[in-house]
């Protein structure tokens, strides 16, 4: 059911009961520029690049013009925030302007993404500023290479109009130059959705957004009744496990793990101060403002999952009226992401273990945890260590090196450990005898060598603000092939650079975007 538009005031900020969501048009903006655009997702959705200087596509995706057939529209949801429930929250800055077919006959939801006010938008302006905007149009098209599920993003479009933030560099309002994102999901709806028509007692909303989520995202469970309601849950609960453990598996860390930035399709979804595992440390988030709680810490993320599942569960538990069978769903959870994540490591690591508690990889994180290692470098580099039994101390340790942040650390105790470790695991490698090259494959394919550490992110997003764009579409191109090694980018497989490390928005961000 949507609140009936209001041409007055359809989007001034107001509580909106009784709506699962609101018809708006995006507020026109200035000069809308194109700025980027996904060749990939493009040719997936049939839609060709628009020539440069075609102004028609860039007002569209600006939010500037409406073409025939699309009924803008902003969700109503809800959802808790750091562990509190926080009421209407949104969408306040994303307006759906319709869906299409794409070439494989899936629907796809095309949004946009700071394109004006909407009547969940609060006290804020509904815009997005170019840098969070470049973050997750280049983001969501890494994730979807690196092979985890997540939303895609179409276009980035300069609004030519400035954004006030409270910006982090020097604590003083500054106008920033804004930006709208196209992005792009078979749906965007949210667990916060369901939260609040639970939490404001609309049942039959509930219900009938459930059943459409069903009939139009799961399809294969047949008509929604009440054993379906129970299947659903299990399945979102599965494709959440497996999101969850590929986020383990390439060491990216979301930063916000509300129950409103939890897609009921099990897709990474809303990108904002997330960040990738430089030195691997569990407790590390990216999130300035998580900074005292590190709830969305790295090594947190399946527990906060499980908990925004248990979230999700209790606003079902009226409509599937089965507590039990919510409680085997979650379940499910606890057991698809063990399972998920000990086949993953086993994978990282090149052995045949399926047990997350095998000693090898306990002593492993332990090792990694107590100084500063690069993630992405140091598993990408395991594969290059020699396996042979005569073998020096010395070899096996060098194609690890330029993983440490400290490597004097490797003169020491810890390179004692570590060397120690690296017996036990080529021995293990050994003795499990798979061929090398099936092996050395299995680890390349889960251990990406590029990935959008934050330092990277923030030179095309500083390209990007002096008019240049050339970084973001050479980023875009690396991050189609995460896996390869392309030797031209070999400056993107560093360690984070020394100067990154307090610079704002290479190392950790806030949510000001
Ligand atoms: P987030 O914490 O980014 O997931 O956002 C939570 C809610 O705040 C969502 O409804 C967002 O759309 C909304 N929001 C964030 N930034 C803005 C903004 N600049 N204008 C309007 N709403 C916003
Ligand atoms: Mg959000
Ligand atoms: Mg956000």
């Amino acid at each position: 059911r949507s609140h009936a538009a209001d041409p007055g005031s359809h989007n001034v900020p107001r509580q909106v009961p009784g709506a699962a969501y609101s018809r708006v048009l995006p507020t026109p903006v200035a000069a809308p520029r194109l700025l980027a655009w996904s060749d990939a997702l493009g040719e997936s959705l049939g839609i060709a690049r628009p020539l440069p200087g075609s102004g028609m596509v860039a007002d569209v995706l600006g939010g500037g013009r409406v073409l025939p057939g699309m009924q803008p529209y902003a969700a109503r949801y809800g959802g808790h925030q750091f562990g509190q429930w926080a009421g209407q929250l949104g969408d306040g800055r994303a307006i759906t302007l319709g869906e299409i077919f794409d070439r494989g006959g899936q629907r796809q939801e095309l949004q946009l993404k700071g394109a004006g006010r909407t009547p969940y938008s609060r006290h804020a302006d509904g815009r997005a500023v170019l840098r969070s905007s470049l973050r997750e149009f280049l983001c969501s098209e890494a994730m979807h290479h690196l092979g985890v599920p997540t939303t895609r993003a179409l276009s980035l479009v300069a609004t030519g109009e400035g954004v006030v933030r409270d910006m982090f560099y020097d604590g003083n309002p500054q106008t920033e130059p804004g930006a709208v994102v196209c992005r792009v999901a078979p749906s965007f709806v949210r667990f916060g959705n369901f939260e609040i028509f639970a939490a404001e007692n609309e049942a039959t909303n509930l219900k009938a957004l459930a059943d459409w989520v069903i009939r139009h995202h799961y399809p294969y469970l047949g008509e929604p009744g009440a054993a379906t309601y129970a299947a659903w849950f299990d399945e979102i609960c599965g494709r959440t496990a497996l999101m969850v453990a590929h986020w383990m598996r390439i060491g990216f860390v979301h930063g916000v793990m509300n129950t409103d930035n939890m897609s009921i399709l099990g897709l990474t979804i809303d990108y904002g101060p997330y960040g990738w595992l430089e030195g691997f440390d569990l407790g590390w988030t990216p999130n300035t403002t998580d900074a005292q709680g590190r709830r969305y810490c790295y090594g947190q993320q399946a527990q906060i999952a499980y908990w925004n599942l248990t979230r999700l569960a209790g606003a079902l538990s009226d409509l599937v009226g089965d507590d039990d069978a919510l409680r085997a769903g979650l379940e499910r959870y606890r057991i698809d992401f063990g399972a998920h994540w000990s086949r993953m490591l086993a994978d990282k690591l090149g052995i045949a273990t399926r047990e997350d508690d095998d000693p090898l990889i306990v002593d492993l994180f332990g090792l990694l945890q107590q100084t500063e290692t690069d993630m992405t470098i140091f598993f990408r580099r395991l594969a290059d260590v020699p396996t042979g039994a005569d073998v020096a101390a010395e070899a096996r340790l060098t194609p690890l090196r330029e993983a440490f942040y400290a490597p004097a650390v490797l003169e020491a105790e810890h390179g004692r450990a570590l060397a120690d470790w690296l017996l036990r695991y080529t021995q293990r490698v050994r003795d499990e005898a798979e061929p090398g090259a099936s092996r050395i494959g299995r680890m390349q394919r889960s251990n990406p060598k590029y990935v959008l550490r934050n330092w990277i992110a923030q030179q095309a997003i500083d390209a990007a603000a002096q008019g240049d764009m050339a970084p973001t579409e050479r980023l875009l191109e690396l991050l189609q092939r995460p896996y390869d090694e392309q030797p031209e980018h070999e400056a993107w497989f560093a360690r984070r650079p020394e100067w990154a490390r307090h610079k704002p928005g290479c190392s950790a961000l806030s949510c000001s975007s």
